[in-house]
């Protein structure tokens, strides 16, 4: 007979390893299932693992610290381990590596594996009745072989789409451009390196690239298409870092929609659209150097909207008109890389109703008047329709819990605490 997990979680990053250590740390006793896309060994973001690129969170906000600093997955108990506590706690650097952050996120991955089916891209999930022997609605999941799987619950743990604005929409299947999720592989497959490269965004993504297209290709020009006005400094106030406190989740979660926008455009410069200051300084003193040497090599274009993005065989042209003079241009690129940001829940543009793997069952869920999804405070999403099994959202909440949940590491361990909370509560 088909068997019925208590639950299946769909995605096994760092928010639902997170989820499956608090589960066991805290002896929940479910039936756990995690199916995540990647192949087993896949680093964290491993289509920007740029030489030298440090994390942005303090490395203490990890899988588990907040929630149980006992606990044996803590990064500080991973380097412990692996023998580098000291030499680690020696280094010159505010931050660490990404690199060797991913090696600890792989670390903590590898104790849980019998819970997690590598490989497994989920495509569609329903609900059945009865299905597995259970004796109410279940969720059937299904991979992209056709396989079907079944779970009293579901945690959505698929971290964010990334963002492809327009009209980049409509050429993202040219080998020439590519979101900055994809573009260590994009480059490996580029026939020669390119000469003319277009970043675009202003974010900390772009700033790295920038710098690491200059590093990997001395011949190239890089053009920043930034929105605003030129590249600006994250907001690193200690004051404004309390909004990746739990308490300013709470406060945020209760706010109306209008004092959610208000919240939203004051936390903005901390994560998005802005750039870390040694990224900032290391870039500036290069474009100096290089003017020094009497060259142009990078370029940072400000206030571009961009209104055109046409293939041809010399390249990717670019058409963007300078919002305070009005002047158009067009601009060719042999490299287009999107530093673009990631799609959150919501009825906007550059948003998605619901997420995208458990699209076919959005009508099941409830929707405030403004057509965001219903969120209880526990990362449950509401249904509007009896006879719907329970359903998480871990990570994908910006739009109801606010910045904490902007996929980051800051809250991860809490939400998984407070999720795993509520999955124990249906089960028992
Ligand atoms: C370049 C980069 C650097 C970053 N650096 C930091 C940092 O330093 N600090 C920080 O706090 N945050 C950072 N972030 C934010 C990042 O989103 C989080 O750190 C973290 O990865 C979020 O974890 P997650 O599990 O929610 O999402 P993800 O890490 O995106 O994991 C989701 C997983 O779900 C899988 N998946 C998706 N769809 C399916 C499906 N249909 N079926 C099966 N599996 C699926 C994916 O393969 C993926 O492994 C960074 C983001 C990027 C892009």
């Amino acid at each position: 007979m088909t068997h019925c997990h208590d639950v299946i979680g769909i995605g096994f990053g760092p928010a639902n390893l997170s989820l499956a250590i608090a589960l066991e740390e805290e002896d929940a006793g479910l039936d756990m299932l995690f199916l995540e896309s990647a192949a087993a060994g896949t680093p964290w973001q491993s289509g920007m693992m740029l030489p030298g690129s440090d994390i942005q969170n303090h490395p203490v906000r990890d899988l588990v610290s907040l929630r149980n600093p006992r606990s044996r997955y803590s990064f500080i108990n991973y380097l412990f381990e692996n023998g580098r506590l000291l030499d680690h706690l020696n280094l010159p650097a505010e931050f660490p590596l990404r690199k060797e952050y991913a090696q600890y996120i792989a670390w903590a991955a590898g104790h849980f594996a019998r819970y997690v089916e590598y490989g497994t891209h989920v495509t569609e999930v329903g609900v059945e009745h009865g299905a597995g022997g259970a004796d109410g609605p279940v969720y059937r999941v299904t991979d992209s072989t056709g396989r079907d799987r079944y779970a009293r619950a579901l945690v959505v743990g698929t971290g964010r789409p990334p963002h492809v604005p327009s009209p980049f929409d409509t050429v993202m299947d040219d080998p020439r451009v590519c979101h900055l999720t994809r573009y260590l592989p994009t480059l490996a497959a580029l026939p020669e390196p390119p000469r003319d490269v277009a970043v675009i965004g202003a974010s900390q993504s772009a700033v790295e690239l920038t710098l690491d297209l200059e590093r990997r290709f001395p011949e190239a020009r890089i053009s920043i298409y930034a929105r605003g006005h030129s590249l600006r400094e994250k907001d690193t106030s200690p004051f404004s870092e309390e909004g990746y406190f739990p308490g300013f989740t709470d406060y945020y979660y209760r706010a109306s929609r209008e004092g959610k926008r208000a919240l939203d455009a004051y936390m903005r410069p901390t994560n998005y659209s802005a750039a870390d200051g040694d990224v900032l300084r290391e870039l500036y003193l290069l474009m100096y150097e290089h003017r020094l040497d009497g060259e142009e090599r990078i370029r940072v274009l400000g206030n571009q909207h961009i209104t055109g993005a046409a293939p041809g065989p010399d390249g990717i042209g670019i058409t963007a008109t300078e919002t305070i003079t009005g002047e158009h241009d067009t601009r060719r690129a042999d490299l287009v890389v999107l530093a673009t940001g990631f799609r959150d829940l919501g009825p906007g543009p550059g948003q998605e109703r619901f997420p995208r793997v458990v699209s076919g069952i959005a009508d099941r869920f409830a929707y405030d008047p403004d057509g965001y999804p219903s969120v209880s405070a526990e990362y449950l999403a509401e249904p509007a329709l009896a006879g719907t099994p329970p359903l998480f959202l871990n990570g994908l909440c910006e739009s109801s819990h606010g910045i904490g949940d902007a996929g980051s590491f800051s809250l991860l361990s809490l939400r998984a605490r407070t999720i795993g909370d509520g999955l124990r509560k249906l089960a028992h």
